[in-house]
C-alpha cells in the first residue's frame, strides 16, 4: 500500500469509528478469510468493527475463526441492514462492482459511510472515498497483510487473524500455483506462519473434508466434460437434476472448473451449472496464459473476475447456453 493511501487510511481511522465490512455474494476462502482477519485488526486498534456477508457461506469453511461473528444479510437481515445504517465507514472487500454484493446493494447505495475499497480484481467501479485497488496482487487476504503492515499493526496479528489470512491467500492462489503467486506472497505465508498459522492443519480442514455428495458430484462433472481440441477449450455442465439426486449442497462444486483446465494443451475452461430457483446457469472460466476469461465474462457473461479465473451468469437454458458459447468459440480461433 502506498504512502499517500496509508496516510488516508490513517487520517479516517485517527478516531474511534463504527465500520462495516463487507464481502461479496457467495463468499469464498477469500472474503471471508480478509473480511474477519480485517474486522479483528480493527477492533485491535480501538475501533468498533462488524463484517457482514450477503449469504452463507459453504461447509468447507465453517471450522474457520471466528465466523460466529458474521451476520448473514439473508438470516438476519434486521441487524445487518441496521450495522449498514449506522456505519461512519464501509469497507467493501474482495470485490470490484457494487453488483457483487446481491440484495446488499440497495442498502449501501442508500448509506451515508464513508468506503474503502480494498480489491484485487481487474476494472474496479469509482464508488468507494478511498480505492486500495491491485489486481496484480492474488488475493484480498494478501492486500489485508499489507494494509496491517502499512499501519504499522504487524504486532497485532493474532494466531486466528494469521489462520484467516493464510486460508484467503491460499485458496485464491490455487494453494500458490497460480501465476498471481509472486515471491511477496510467500513472504507474507511465512509471516503468517510465525503469527501462528498453522499451515498443514489448514491444507487438511480446507482440501481432506469433501463430502460425499461433492465426490459422486465431481465423478458427474467428469463424465460431463467436453474437450474441443480445435480451440484448445473444455467445459463441463451440471444439470439441476444431477445437483438435486446428488444431495447438492452450497460449496460442492468449487473448483471443478480446474479438473477441465488441467487436461494437456488446455487453456480456456469453463463449467456452466443450472441453478433453477435462481433461473440462471452459473459460469466459472478459468484460462492459462494471455487469454483473458474476465474479458469474456464481461462481454458475454455479465460477469468479470480476474484475466485467469472470473465468473459469471447466463439466463438463457444450460442447453442454450452451452450452444451459444460453442457459436462463439471461432471468433475467438486466433486468442485460444
Ligand atoms: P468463481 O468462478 O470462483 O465464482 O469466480 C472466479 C473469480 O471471478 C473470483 O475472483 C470472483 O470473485 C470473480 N467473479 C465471479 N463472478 C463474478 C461476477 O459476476 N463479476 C465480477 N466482476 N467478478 C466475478
Ligand atoms: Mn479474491
Amino acid at each position: 500500500m502506498n504512502i499517500a493511501l496509508t496516510s488516508q487510511i490513517k487520517d479516517l481511522l485517527s478516531s474511534p469509528k463504527k465500520c462495516v465490512i463487507i464481502g461479496h455474494k457467495n463468499p469464498d476462502g477469500d472474503a471471508v478469510g480478509s473480511t474477519l482477519g480485517l474486522d479483528l485488526f480493527l477492533k485491535s486498534i480501538g475501533q468498533n468493527s462488524q463484517v457482514v456477508l450477503p449469504n452463507d457461506f459453504p461447509e468447507f469453511l465453517k471450522w474457520l475463526p471466528y465466523t460466529d461473528t458474521v451476520l448473514n444479510f439473508e438470516k438476519q437481515n434486521q441487524q445487518a441492514v441496521k450495522a449498514i445504517e449506522q456505519a461512519d465507514v464501509i469497507f467493501t472487500l474482495d470485490f470490484n462492482s457494487l453488483s457483487r454484493v446481491g440484495d446488499v446493494q440497495s442498502s449501501l447505495e442508500k448509506s451515508k459511510a464513508q468506503f474503502v475499497m480494498i480489491d484485487h480484481h481487474q476494472q474496479p467501479d469509482d464508488y468507494a472515498f478511498i480505492t486500495y485497488s491491485d489486481t496484480k496482487m492474488g488475493s484480498t487476504c494478501e492486500m489485508i497483510f499489507h494494509f496491517i503492515v502499512a499501519l504499522d499493526g504487524a504486532q497485532h496479528i493474532t494466531p486466528q487473524m494469521a489462520t484467516l489470512l493464510y486460508t484467503g491467500i491460499m485458496t485464491d492462489t490455487g494453494s500458490f500455483r497460480f501465476a498471481s503467486t509472486t515471491a511477496v506472497t510467500h513472504r507474507v505465508i511465512a509471516s503468517l506462519m510465525e503469527h501462528g498459522a498453522e499451515n498443514a492443519q489448514i491444507h487438511q480442514n480446507i482440501y481432506d473434508t469433501n463430502s460425499t455428495s461433492r465426490i459422486k458430484l465431481l465423478g458427474i462433472a467428469l463424465d460431463n466434460l467436453v474437450v474441443i481440441e480445435q480451440y484448445n477449450t473444455a467445459y463441463i455442465t451440471i444439470s439441476q437434476k444431477e445437483l438435486d439426486d446428488n444431495s447438492f449442497k452450497k460449496g460442492d462444486t468449487e473448483g471443478f472448473v480446474n479438473y477441465a483446465l488441467s487436461v494437456l494443451g488446455i487453456v480456456f475452461a469453463i463449467i456452466f451449472i443450472e441453478n433453477k430457483q435462481e433461473n440462471i446457469v452459473k459460469i466459472s472460466l478459468r484460462s492459462k496464459g494471455d487469454f483473458s476469461v474476465n474479458e469474456f465474462s464481461r462481454t458475454h457473461y455479465n460477469g468479470g473476475g480476474h484475466t485467469n479465473a472470473a465468473g459469471g451468469r447466463s439466463l438463457l437454458s444450460l442447453k442454450e447456453t452451452v450452444t451459444q458459447f460453442i457459436s462463439i468459440l471461432p471468433d475467438y480461433k486466433d486468442v485460444l
